[in-house]
């Protein structure tokens, strides 16, 4: 394998100069990488394969979809290709080559997850301020413009923050000026994993099942689908930051209320159910006051919005922004079936009982429609 590797390498430093390689051929690598992994899941959601694995219920027009690949290309050719071509003289400086030999994996690895743990900290903290009111408005909320995101959209945002996130990236080559194999390993795993975390997509075999502290998907769906002051989720990678930071309990209440949700249906079905049917009034007024509370802050948080200009709505067509005049659109009850049509940005519970069978309960989350149906 070894050897394999090295007779590759051989051929392309006897064939193309170091500038080539470190310039040029980082380019064609990352789009080759970037477009290879991200286009697959625009047509996942066009045809509706694997669709119960889809991390939310709507899906984003092929307009948007086409929007979005239009706008990367202008940015990787205006911004990304002339980084790269700036940034070769430091990387020069500050130690990188491409002779043989290659480096041990041993170096690389240690190498690489220093850049994973360093990127991490870096993108969260930057992030975070791209979160505070100005930025947000001016240039974070480019990216989030898909409240629902696919894999390409990992790489859409507004130049400034191409340029502010990607010195995240490029932080830990630049102080230990490694390999320029290093470099590209480093950088096919990084688009890879954030890609993965746009997806829209959490799959049985999904990294963030497999490796501890590791965001993935589900993670990072969560931050673009909820208003952007109460998001959380900052990070890139890791869950950590999150978590001793405390940006990460909106995100936390939703997987607990999911695994109740999860555990009372299990209960639900081993009952015998009945023909009459019972809301209970205590904990939906419970909800009904925290969904309030939560479009009042929603509703405060984008009147200190403006002016001047609006934040783009999501292209999506999801609700995430839309504050609506009452927390509940609709509430029907029938002796056979409840109904629930709610305009929260918080995850909330919602519970219905039934009157011989105990409660059966429902996460609640922006814009979602919820039907249940009884014999
Ligand atoms: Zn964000
Ligand atoms: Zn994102």
């Amino acid at each position: 394998m070894a050897s394999i590797l090295e007779s590759a390498w051989q051929y392309l430093i006897t064939h193309f100069s170091d500038f080539q390689l470190a310039c040029l051929g980082s380019f064609f690598l990352h789009e080759s990488v970037f477009f290879l992994s991200g286009l697959p899941f625009i047509y996942l959601e066009r045809l509706g394969y694997l669709s119960k694995y889809k991390i939310q219920t709507k899906n984003n027009t092929p307009a948007a979809q086409n929007k979005c690949i239009t706008r990367l290309l202008l940015y990787h050719f205006g911004v990304n290709l002339p980084v790269m071509i700036f940034s070769y003289p430091v990387f020069r400086y500050m130690g990188m080559q491409s002779s043989l030999p290659l480096p041990s994996w041993k170096v690389i690895l240690t190498q690489i997850l220093f850049y994973f743990i360093l990127e991490d900290f870096v993108f969260y903290w930057g992030h975070r301020i791209l979160h505070t009111k100005w930025l947000y408005k001016h240039v974070h909320s480019i990216h989030h413009e898909y409240a629902t995101p696919f894999g390409l959209t990992s790489e859409y945002a507004h130049p400034a923050e191409i340029l502010f996130l990607g010195f995240a990236t490029i932080l830990g080559p630049a102080i230990t000026g490694p390999h320029l194999f290093t470099l590209w390993l480093w950088m096919v795993v990084r688009v890879l994993e954030t890609v993965e975390a746009h997806c829209g997509y959490h799959f049985p075999f999904s990294l963030s099942n497999f490796i501890p502290l590791y965001g993935g998907a589900n993670f990072h769906d969560y931050h673009h689908r909820v208003l952007y002051t109460k998001s959380g989720n900052y990070s890139s990678t890791f869950v950590y930051m999150d978590w001793i930071f405390g940006t990460d309990k909106g995100y936390r209440k939703l997987q607990a209320l999911k695994r109740y949700e999860a555990e009372a249906s299990n209960n639900q079905t081993s009952r015998e159910k009945s023909t009459t049917t019972t809301l209970t009034l205590s904990a939906l007024s419970r909800a009904k006051a925290n969904f309030v509370s939560s479009i009042d802050a929603s509703k405060q948080a984008l009147s200190e919005l403006s002016p001047p200009a609006p934040i783009p709505a999501p292209v999506s067509g999801d609700t995430g922004g839309d504050g609506g005049a009452c927390a509940f659109r609709h509430i029907r009850a029938t002796p056979h079936a409840v109904s629930l049509d709610t305009t929260s940005h918080s995850p909330s519970l919602a519970r219905i009982k039934h009157s011989s069978s105990g409660l059966r309960s429902h996460v609640v989350t922006s814009g979602s429609e919820i039907t249940y149906g009884f014999k």
